[in-house]
């Protein structure tokens, strides 16, 4: 970046205004005159940020380390400086947030992005009170399978982008509708060239070929399937539910995982009490995800983890009008929360993290601080993640804008589609 110091121009000393005047931000523009001509532009300075959450708390208040009147700089994929606009260093491009709130690009660590077809009849019979039979994941696998390659990517990269308009700017997903070697090879392929956190689920169900024969299966899980996924793949991921897999399967095959270099995570404790949350901590997952079903010992097992987070789902209970889990209990415990979507066609078909804010808000008993910042660092957290995040000199610029005053608006108006602007790995991909 420059080395100059000076600020980038008089705006930066006038205290941000909300609402902006002109109800959107003018586009970037070049620095001083003359600076920029002679070479491309490498940094940028986003100023009059009304409100930034770095997640950094040597930069700002609070645990969410909270800048009002703020400045960040970009260097081209990084964050290099972040603090009070007047102070601002020089750069070659500026962007007035023109007083709007900026938070770190969200970090959605659980989803399934791979797949074919939607569930749109289940979910309305579901939500109308019908019965409905047909095959559930079942519907999907079948779907996903006969799928062509282009046909997958172009749905991930779908996913991937309405993610981004949202403000997640770091995403993981996983396999899971193969249930082949080849098929759950195939979707890892595919969603590796979307990111970087990529999961290996082939114990999403019991394959419908194996139905009668589980044991089979988990050979097949964490045998030939684990040789094809593996390259592919950096988590391991096994949905510990009765119905799916049991404690002994779990534990067969995520240990069969982390023996091929996968850092295993775990669906626990989703539909029912189980054994998933302490086979997690046992384990040194990342993390034990869903945790809606919490008996007091897996409290205090999480709360002790120093490595395993609990990442909370709620749109899988929005869909399935489920109790939410009890994110209190959890924080008031001293356990370590990420909100995420778990995007999948069957049980939370979003990929709206400011969704997952509002209800965790509203319903779970986060303040909306605990909240972003569960979306933001808490997901980093479960990935494993130093660099996104938060807002500070080396993190990734993931940064996103939002059409108000405060990051409390993404609990306080629900629904409204209040991101403005995204930056992902410092490219100004929206507004
Ligand atoms: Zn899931």
């Amino acid at each position: 970046m420059s080395s100059a110091t000076a600020p980038t121009s008089s705006s930066t000393t006038s205290p941000p205004t909300w609402p902006p005047p002109s109800g959107r931000s003018p586009p970037p523009r070049a620095g001083r005159a003359g600076h920029t001509r002679s070479r491309p532009v490498t940094t940028t300075v986003i100023t009059n940020i009304g409100s930034l959450v770095t997640n950094t708390p040597g930069l700002g208040e609070g645990p969410l380390g909270l800048l009002r009147d703020a400045a960040v700089v970009i260097d081209g994929d990084r964050i290099a400086w972040a603090g009070p606009a007047g102070r601002a260093p020089a750069a070659d491009a500026s962007y007035d947030a023109g007083g709007r709130a900026a938070v770190p690009g969200f970090v959605d660590s659980h989803s399934h992005l791979v797949f074919a077809g939607d569930r749109t009849e289940e979910f309305n019979a579901r939500m109308s009170g019908r019965p409905y039979t047909a095959g559930g994941i079942r519907t999907t696998v079948a779907a996903t399978r006969a799928a062509s390659d282009e046909e997958l990517d172009a749905n991930v990269a779908r996913f991937v982008t309405e993610a981004l308009r949202q403000g997640t700017t770091t995403i993981e997903t996983k396999s899971g509708y193969g249930l082949t070697p080849h098929d759950e090879a195939r979707a890892l392929r595919i969603a590796a060239a979307h990111t970087s956190e990529t999961t290996y689920l082939g114990a999403h169900i019991v394959a419908p070929e194996y139905a009668g024969d589980p044991a089979a299966y988990v050979d097949l899980v964490t045998g030939p399937m684990l040789d094809a996924c593996a390259p592919y793949a950096r988590w391991v991921d096994v949905f510990c539910e009765e119905g799916a897999f049991d404690g002994d399967q779990a534990r067969t095959i995520l240990t069969a995982g982390a023996k091929r270099g996968l850092v295993p995570r775990v669906h626990a404790n989703q539909l029912s009490y189980g054994p998933g949350v302490r086979l997690a901590v046992e384990l040194g997952a990342a993390s034990a995800d869903h945790c809606t079903h919490l008996t007091p010992e897996d409290v205090d097992a999480l709360a002790q983890s120093g490595s395993t987070v609990a990442t909370l789902l709620p749109g899988a209970e929005f869909s399935t009008r489920a109790r939410y889990p009890d994110a209190r209990r959890l924080i008031d415990a001293g356990a370590t929360v990420a909100l995420s979507t778990d995007c999948n066609p069957g049980s939370s078909f979003t990929t709206a993290m400011p969704f997952c804010i509002a209800i965790a808000v509203r319903d779970m008993g986060m303040t909306p601080d605990e909240a972003l910042q569960a979306a933001t660092l808490g997901g980093a957290k479960a990935l494993r993640r130093t660099d996104v995040g938060r807002v500070a000199p080396g993190a990734c610029a993931d940064i996103a804008l939002l059409d108000a005053p405060s990051h409390v608006h993404l609990a306080y108006r629900p629904g409204v589609p209040l991101v403005s602007a995204v930056w992902r790995r410092g490219v100004r991909e929206l507004g």
